[in-house]
């Protein structure tokens, strides 16, 4: 690398808004370093550090993971819904976070990515897989057929598992309890904006609907909770929203698209707690060698309560804890910008360019 090239690195040890000054210094904030007078591909850094990415061999395999299986999960990863044109969005990141649909774009290329991380991927696909083929078996029902709507300057991408008898259907492969809850904003947002491009191709939408496999279905669950659902499947209804509710929440999201697309990574909208997953702090009781807590609650007061509710069930006759439990408070977590337990990755592929993972999440886990 000439010294001229060499003069314009980002300096290692700056500080992350040092990192955003430098690339501003030469007016291409927050995109990749290629272009940019910078390094090679191979190596890049992050506010989190330098990076090298092997190419053509853009994944790791930190748990030396059998050849097929890794192939497996490039294909899958292959067919992500995902476009090359800059002006269209898949319903996925119309729907998902901001932040994390445009730094996704941003620095897609530069993200070192293991293939442990994508294992859930390979049960996600055969749902779908086998979901496509009982669709084609319904005769007049059409299966992924990848449709657009344009807004503006933008396009809205998408395809759905399954159109039949004017009802759009989408398969999910999730826990038992993820399916029983009722605040999953995108199970309700995107087959509504399926549903939108199926009008707009000209086709009748009456009904949307959820179908889900529960992957961590418990026979015994079902005699404890009557609402658990009695096989490791749930058919959710979704509300089917109004064409001109639908046209505002796109629009909506496109108008915001727009106005960070060229904004730095760290002025990009901030994720909700919900983007971020993030859980309350609460105070637990715990059972030496459980791994879930036995009961928890928002306040020590309410979980002493509870306890004492119980009897002799866990205190002593003289009212302190049996042998085996204890009670802790455990902090709130931001689960998806966090490492994952035991590992120095996160749930998050971006987080790398995120300021709020930098400032608030990195050193205080
Ligand atoms: S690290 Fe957290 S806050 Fe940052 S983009 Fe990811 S989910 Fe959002």
């Amino acid at each position: 690398m000439g010294s001229a090239q060499g003069a314009l690195l980002f300096p290692l040890d700056t500080t992350f808004e040092g990192f955003y000054n430098w690339v501003s210094a030469w007016g291409v904030a927050g995109h990749r370093y290629e272009g940019m007078g910078g390094p090679e591909a191979t190596t890049y850094r992050t506010p989190g550090g330098t990076k090298t990415k092997e190419t053509p061999m853009p994944w790791t395999n930190e748990f030396n993971l059998p050849l097929a299986l890794c192939r497996a999960i490039e294909v899958i990863t292959g067919d992500y819904d995902r476009s090359s044109d800059k002006m269209t969005f898949s319903v996925t990141e119309v729907i998902r976070s901001p932040r994390i649909t445009l730094l996704t774009r941003r620095h897609r290329e530069e993200m070192i990515e293991d293939y442990a991380d994508y294992l859930f991927l390979i049960r996600g696909s055969a749902v779908h897989w086998v979901a496509t083929r009982g669709g084609e078996g319904l005769g007049d029902a059409i299966t992924e057929e990848r449709l657009y709507k344009d807004y503006g300057d933008f396009r809205l991408s998408g395809k759905s598992d399954l159109y039949h008898e004017k009802k759009i259907t989408d398969w999910k492969d999730t826990s038992a309890k993820a399916a029983m809850r009722q605040d999953k904003d995108e199970w309700i947002a995107q087959p509504n904006l399926y549903a939108e491009l199926y009008r707009e191709a000209g086709f009748e939408v009456d009904e949307v609907e959820i179908y889900a496999i529960l992957h961590t279905w418990n026979q015994y669950e079902v005699l404890k909770d009557p609402n658990y659902p009695k096989v490791p499947f749930l058919k959710r209804k979704v509300e089917l929203w109004d064409p001109e509710f639908v046209d505002a929440y796109v629009r909506g999201r496109f108008a915001m698209i727009a106005e960070f697309m060229y904004k730095h990574d760290w002025q990009l909208p901030q994720c909700t707690s919900q983007d971020r997953w993030a859980r309350k702090s609460d105070w637990a009781l715990i059972k030496e060698g459980k791994q879930n807590a036995q009961k928890k609650e928002d306040t020590e007061l309410e979980l002493e309560e509870y306890i004492k509710g119980k009897g002799t069930r866990f205190l002593n006759k003289d009212g302190t804890l049996k042998a085996g439990f204890t009670v802790v408070k455990r902090p709130g977590r931001d689960v998806r910008c966090a490492d994952k337990p035991g590992r120095n990755v996160g749930y998050c592929p971006v987080r790398e360019w995120c300021n709020y993972y930098h400032n608030e999440v990195k050193d205080k886990q």
